[in-house]
């Protein structure tokens, strides 16, 4: 279920530490080590699966469990109310770094809307 090589594997695990803020059977979540916002959380399967486009209809669960957490750790941390965004980046274009799925939760200051500088480029 896990790879060796997987730097979120290792924090799920403890081999690696993190912040955690929450952890359930299949769902570990910790802070950021470089936050891009006041409150940055990263929600994470315990399953390693590398990118959305990995996805099996098997883990329709698991991604509903890390929704869940996201609604509770936004509960505990207090900014439930105020407000959160949720990013799951995928590939190239979305810029995403670790390849092993995570949540971004982040909150504490007023966002922009489109989350990219610039105008949108037609394909
Ligand atoms: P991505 O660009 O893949 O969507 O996001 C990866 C995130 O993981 C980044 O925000 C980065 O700061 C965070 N990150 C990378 N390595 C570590 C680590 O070892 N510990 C923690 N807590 N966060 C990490
Ligand atoms: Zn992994």
């Amino acid at each position: 279920m896990s790879q060796s090589s997987c730097i979120f594997c290792k924090i799920s695990q403890k081999i690696i530490p993190s912040t955690k803020v929450f952890e359930s059977e299949d769902v570990f979540a910790f802070h950021d080590i470089q936050p891009a916002a006041p409150t940055h959380i990263l929600i994470i399967p315990k399953k390693h699966i590398a990118t959305i486009n990995d996805l099996d209809a098997d883990d329709a669960n698991i991604l509903g469990n890390m929704m869940l957490a996201a609604k509770q750790i936004a509960a505990d941390l207090n900014v439930a109310e105020q407000g959160y965004r949720l990013i799951v980046n995928c590939g190239p274009d979305a810029l995403q770094s670790v390849f092993h799925i995570h949540i971004h939760l982040m909150a504490g200051q007023k966002m922009g809307w489109p989350p990219f500088p610039g105008k949108a480029i037609s394909h």
